[in-house]
């Protein structure tokens, strides 16, 4: 018997998670599991390596997150100040291992994703990028170089007076709120 048939003949398929379970009902959304027809084969989850291989070429690192059950879900991240856009290092991996780009988009706080499908039997990629952020240690943005003022306070400020300021500091937080809320 192989693992897969081993597989098949003591579980089922959940098709929510678009996986095989060992145990009924789903350990991880609790839906009841289907009999997966015989002849079906589990898509294979495609390789993390040569992908690695391909956003190295492009200036990009590539970290997996998530189970590796219903696709492969990568994060990359630009590592070298060679590192491309992040369509063109989607478009480079697709194009390296025999796959197409889909779905691509923005998604929240300058991330970027889409799917890469490769031809053949095989579970979706799932790439999110991550934007370049900050590109000069020596040129802070506004709200950093306040959380670094205030750093520099706490840590000189004497402890009774530690009260004092994170007093001041709420009261300047509702006052904001109040004149936020004035505005509208
Ligand atoms: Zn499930």
């Amino acid at each position: 018997m192989t693992d897969l048939a081993q597989l098949i003949a003591s579980a089922g398929y959940c098709k929510a998670c678009a996986t095989m379970r060992r145990v009924a009902p789903c350990h991880k959304c609790g839906a009841d599991l289907i009999e997966p027809h015989p002849a079906w084969e589990e898509p294979a989850i495609p390789d993390v390596e040569p992908i690695r291989r391909l956003a190295r070429e492009v200036g990009y690192a590539i970290g997996v997150h998530g189970s590796q059950e219903r696709d492969l879900d990568l994060i990359a991240a630009p590592w070298t100040e060679e590192a491309v856009s992040a369509e063109q290092l989607a478009e480079h991996i697709a194009r390296g291992i025999n796959g197409r780009v889909l779905a691509p988009g923005p998604k929240p706080l300058g991330r970027w994703a889409c799917n890469i499908a490769i031809d053949g039997w095989f579970k979706l990629i799932d790439l999110s990028v991550s934007p370049g952020g900050v590109h000069s240690a020596d040129t802070p943005t506004k709200s950093m170089q306040t959380a670094i003022e205030l750093h520099r306070t706490l840590i000189a400020a004497p402890e009774q007076s530690l009260q004092r300021l994170l007093d001041e500091m709420s009261s300047r937080a509702l006052q904001a709120q109040q004149e936020t809320s004035e505005n509208e």
